[in-house]
């Protein structure tokens, strides 16, 4: 039995290490990726209860050359932690605000553009200038784009973010609060921050129907963004009585894969040229 124990040490050790190899190997593939193009956007979009896309959120894409896909979930928190997130955020910002200049902002109804932001960017210096820029040389219109950052991302810098937010309100931008309810348990910052949009996490959605606990957790989500004037959007919404009970119950703002995945930008003109009339 202590052999056996032995070899299973040795086993889990190995594994640790390959996977350590490939978080290196993740992380160097991030810059010359980024140069050779192999980043890309999906746009998923956020649908009003009868359907009607209203915005899409811009989510990030990697087929790397040498590693093949790479989830965001594998690659987004490796460049966190390898100081990699700054070139990548400043790469989808940029690419965004193409596509909202090129193609969104001429939809003939009002469609918010969302980008996902690390808590690394909050701390950044200049971060708001960067985006400042970057819209006047796209001629992006403020008002279209919308920040989602997670309660950690606040927390974690109150000062710098706090900075930020003023510096992104003062442009005309929007922020959303992203991941709510999984972080941590202080509500205190809700009013002290200019939050236009709350999201609940999918997890919460996931849990819609399984117990009377869970949907009084989701109706106490909605009861408190109602009270504190926020809007509210669910997210990872899979199936229809999930929709019919978020509906019923007045959030009215939904995203997920029984509307649609995250669609490339060709894919996603196509569905908003039936969807989307004058
Ligand atoms: P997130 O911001 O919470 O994004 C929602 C995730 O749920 C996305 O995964 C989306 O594809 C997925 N999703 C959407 N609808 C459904 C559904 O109905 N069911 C299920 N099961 N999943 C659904 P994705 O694209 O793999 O992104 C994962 C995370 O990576 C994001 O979570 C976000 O934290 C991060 N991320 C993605 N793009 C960016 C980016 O450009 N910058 C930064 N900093 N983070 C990003
Ligand atoms: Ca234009
Ligand atoms: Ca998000
Ligand atoms: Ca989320």
């Amino acid at each position: 039995a202590k052999k056996e124990g032995k070899s299973q040490y040795c086993f889990f050790q190995e594994n640790m290490l390959i996977e350590h190899q490939r978080k290196i190997d993740i992380a160097n593939a991030i810059e010359p990726g980024l140069e050779r193009g192999e980043f890309y956007i999906c746009y998923q979009p956020k649908v009003s209860s009868d359907a009607e896309p209203r915005g899409v959120e811009a989510l990030v894409r990697w087929n790397s050359h040498s590693l093949g896909r790479v989830a965001p979930s594998d690659f987004i928190p490796i460049a966190e932690r390898s100081g990699k997130i700054s070139a990548l955020t400043d790469w989808v910002v940029e690419r965004v605000c193409r596509d909202v200049a090129d193609y969104f902002q001429d939809l003939p109804v009002p469609i918010l553009v969302s980008l996902n932001l690390s808590a690394y960017d909050l701390k950044r210096y200049q971060f708001s200038d960067f985006i400042r820029s970057t819209f006047e040389t796209h001629s992006v219109r403020p008002e279209l784009i919308e920040f989602e950052v997670t309660e950690h991302a606040y927390l974690d810098n109150l000062e710098m973010a706090n900075r930020f937010f003023n510096d992104i309100s003062e442009l005309g931008c929007r922020v959303a609060l992203d991941d709510f309810g999984t972080g941590y348990s202080s509500l205190s910052y809700l009013t002290r921050i200019p939050i236009d949009l709350i999201k609940i996490d999918k997890q919460f959605v996931e849990n819609i129907g399984l117990t009377a606990r869970d949907d009084a957790l989701v109706l106490t989500i909605i009861e408190m963004a109602k009270r504190l004037g926020i809007e509210l959007c669910a997210e990872g919404v899979e199936t229809e009585a999930q929709r019919d009970f978020l509906k019923i119950h007045g959030c009215n703002l939904m995203q997920g894969y029984l509307f649609d995945r995250p669609q490339e930008l060709e894919q996603l003109k196509a569905i908003f040229a039936t969807t989307i009339s004058e």
